[in-house]
């Protein structure tokens, strides 16, 4: 079965579309009933830490990344690979969507290796497993990543078999082995802005880094330019937008919506 891979959309969903009232699902199980092909990663680092804390355990960020030991990994693990991503499936499977829910460890999706050491058991993509994701899309499903990753290279003895990984890199790295038609990232602002809160429209990749390496751009902005960058390396744009508006993704595919472009050349 070959399925058109280049055709496939990558969306990333946030924090600003779990939970209440959102339309972003049923956008996702609509477009799917118009033929479209989907692959949707999620975050849901909030309620990681809304879980965290109740059972008294605090938690860090570096950049827009959690700092990540054994307790946290398995909070990340049991709220994200479970309660948020079983959400997601069961809400767009009662929209009529057919969809599966899987994370980055299930059929090797993602294999990894620790990125850096201070960050803990937080992983970098090494290798995506491109057969799982044809074979889903081919059999007429959306695959739902939970961001997880196999500790599949240079695993210390005793460590953990699986790693958090940030759902920008996973949704990133994805678009970029799939050579994806699009790859977009619904977060909870209008998209990258300048230093007055201004909307950027359209970055070049060195623009964006400069935002970065500036500290204009930082926290959960960070992982999500570097997963733009990463996929740009294969794709031609990448775009960030307001998911927090009624039926963002559906004015994104469809029409002119606002948001950030980040492309090589404009
Ligand atoms: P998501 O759940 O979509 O991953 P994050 O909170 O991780 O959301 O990342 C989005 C956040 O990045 C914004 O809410 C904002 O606080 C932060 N941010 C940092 N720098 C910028 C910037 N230059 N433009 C827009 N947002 C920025
Ligand atoms: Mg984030």
């Amino acid at each position: 079965m070959s399925t058109k891979l280049d055709r496939v959309i990558v969306v990333k969903i946030g924090g600003a579309t779990l939970g209440s009232h959102d339309t972003t699902l049923e956008d996702i199980a609509y477009l799917q009933q118009q033929g479209r092909l989907l692959v949707v990663v999620h975050g849901g680092a909030n309620l990681v830490t809304k879980w965290l804390t109740k059972q008294g355990i605090s938690t860090s960020f570096v950049n827009g990344e959690r700092v990540t030991d054994k307790a946290a990994l398995d909070m990340v693990t049991a709220v994200l690979a479970g309660l948020v991503n079983k959400e997601i499936v069961a809400t767009i499977n009662s929209l009529g969507g057919r969809v599966v829910g899987i994370s980055g460890v299930d059929g090797a999706l993602i294999q990894g290796r620790i990125r850096e050491k201070e960050m803990g058991y937080v992983g970098e993509a090494v290798k995506v497993n491109l057969a799982l994701l044809e074979a889903l899309l081919g059999s007429g499903y959306i695959p739902v990543v939970a961001p997880l990753s196999l500790h599949s290279f240079d695993r210390p003895n005793e460590a953990p078999l699986w790693l958090n990984i940030n759902g920008d890199t996973v949704a990133g790295e994805i678009a970029a082995a799939i050579g994806a038609e699009r790859l977009i990232f619904l977060t909870d602002v209008v998209g990258i802005c300048d230093q007055s809160g201004k909307l950027l429209p359209r970055l070049l990749p060195e623009e964006a880094e400069a935002l970065m390496a500036s500290g204009k751009a930082s926290g959960g902005m960070v992982p999500k330019i570097k997963a733009c960058l990463r996929a740009l390396s294969n794709i031609s744009t990448a775009r960030i937008i307001d998911g927090r508006q009624p039926h963002a993704l559906l004015r994104e595919i469809e029409g002119d919506y606002e948001g950030t472009t980040i492309e090589v050349g404009k």
